[in-house]
């Protein structure tokens, strides 16, 4: 029989609803992580005993009652909440994601038959082993999401999960068994029923797998289904020689090529959006795409605003598409001044942009990253030195200068030159060199 060690908490609850004369088990996502050996995300019971029966176990204890409705009781057990839920029947789909009515039923079976993938209708009771009506585990080794039931019926029922198969696909580096792909494709244009908010909590974990180049290359017409601008993508001739992909491959390969941090991987998804409509042939036959930045910039902006991302990661990721074509010299200089623009994480995320992008070019060009590899030392080389890199760090300040008589917007001016003087490296950042350039002007 499996055994898996598993936390306390949810050992004491299993416990606790056996004692009290009820089936209880572990279910969905954490029967699948044990059985993959990776660690569960959290665990989730399901159980024969009605809500309030369960109410009634863990009477004493912390109960959150929110998801009542839909039979979950949550019990903080030892500091840890914890998700029963009554073994449940689905009702109708009338919109494709909420079921109309749940039925509590008595039978396990009917339980897992509502769950979505084989994968993740498998339970597990220590004492009892697993318990797989499905045949999740044989899936589990092939590296196979299926549908529990008719594919099309399920996704049919409630379109999220033609984003979750794909989500999962990308974070366990599995494949969609072909029935199951066939109807993810032929149901995708259902996503449009979903709430943004559903929509790119799923879409952020997919771009954060380890297989979200592949998934993006297999699944176009699924990730259109949330994005309609990557469309014209697929497939798009770019006709310039540093490209050996079409655009969708090379975002694809460019979205694999940066850490996993979703305004990262957002930004390397929408980075190449303007494209499309930007290209222009030059008389040498080569591909041109002048202003695409800032076409990137606008589609993005309004793709993240629709999916509804928090504000700092929509303004993070457009900054970095701002400037992702934009020169990044290995001059002390300009590093100054795109610190000082930009903030040191923004500005490392920024060469990680560059990195990425350029090692998604055709293979010849992979070598300009030993560029940007001296853009980035020379950039901890000045933050090394405490730098001056905003009027905070100047050696002088506001009342320095009103003492010198300056006062109103010729004051915020000179302060401004005095930083461009530090930035440029013509000024040091001493009190005795900014006074005496403040001299020199006249001032
Ligand atoms: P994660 O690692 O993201 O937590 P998970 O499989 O645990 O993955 P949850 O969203 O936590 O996913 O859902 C828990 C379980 O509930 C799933 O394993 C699955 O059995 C079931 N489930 C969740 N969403 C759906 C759905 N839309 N349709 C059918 N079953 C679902
Ligand atoms: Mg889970």
């Amino acid at each position: 029989m499996d055994r898996f060690s598993i936390p306390s908490y949810a050992r004491t609850a299993l416990d606790r609803l056996t004692a009290a004369g009820h089936e209880a088990w572990l279910v969905g996502g954490c029967v699948r992580d044990l059985l993959l050996g990776r660690v569960p995300g959290d665990y989730d019971v399901t159980t024969s005993a009605l809500p309030e029966e369960t109410e009634g176990v863990f009477a004493g204890e912390r109960l959150i009652e929110t998801g009542l409705r839909h039979g979950t009781v949550t019990v903080v057990l030892e500091g840890c909440p914890l998700e029963i839920t009554t073994y449940r029947v689905d009702g109708t789909y009338a919109d494709a994601r909420h079921p109309d009515q749940v039925t509590f039923t008595r039978s396990l079976r009917e339980d897992a038959a509502r769950r979505d993938f084989t994968v993740n209708a498998m339970a597990y009771h220590p004492d009892r082993g697993l318990w797989d009506g499905f045949g999740g585990r044989a899936d589990l080794e092939k590296g196979l999401l299926r549908c529990v039931g008719d594919p099309e019926t399920r996704f049919r029922e409630d379109a999220l999960r033609i984003l979750r198969a794909v989500r999962f696909a990308s974070v366990l580096g599995f494949t969609l068994e072909p029935a199951t792909a066939e109807a993810a494709r032929r149901t995708a244009p259902l996503l449009g029923q979903i709430a943004p908010e559903r929509l790119s909590a799923e879409l952020t974990k997919l771009l954060c797998g380890p297989g979200a180049g592949t998934v993006l290359g297999e699944y176009p017409d699924i990730l259109g289904a949330l994005i309609p601008e990557l469309g014209p993508m697929v497939g798009f001739d770019q006709r310039n020689r540093h490209h050996c992909h079409d655009l969708l491959t090379h975002t694809a390969a460019a979205v694999d090529n940066i850490p996993p941090d979703p305004a990262l991987r957002l930004a390397m998804l929408l980075h190449d959006v303007g494209k499309p409509e930007t290209f222009s042939l030059g008389e040498d036959g080569q591909g041109h795409f002048y202003g695409h930045a800032k076409r990137s910039v606008e589609l993005a902006d309004a793709i993240l605003r629709r999916l509804r991302y928090p504000n700092h990661l929509r303004e993070k990721a457009v900054t970095l598409i701002r400037f992702h074509d934009a020169p990044l010299t290995p001059d002390p200089r300009p590093i100054r001044r795109w610190l000082n623009k930009l903030g040191e994480e923004t500005f490392f995320d920024l060469i990680a942009v560059h990195r990425a992008d350029t090692l998604a070019l055709a293979p010849a060009y992979h070598s300009r990253t030993a560029e940007l590899d001296r853009v980035e030392a020379l950039a901890r080389d000045i933050l090394a030195e405490a730098p001056c890199l905003t009027l905070r760090d100047l050696a002088v300040d506001g009342h320095d200068l009103m003492a010198l008589g300056y006062a109103g917007p010729a004051l915020g001016a000179a302060l401004r030159s005095l930083l461009d003087g530090v930035l440029e490296g013509d000024l040091d950042n001493t009190r005795q060199a900014l006074l005496a350039a403040l001299e020199r002007e006249g001032r």
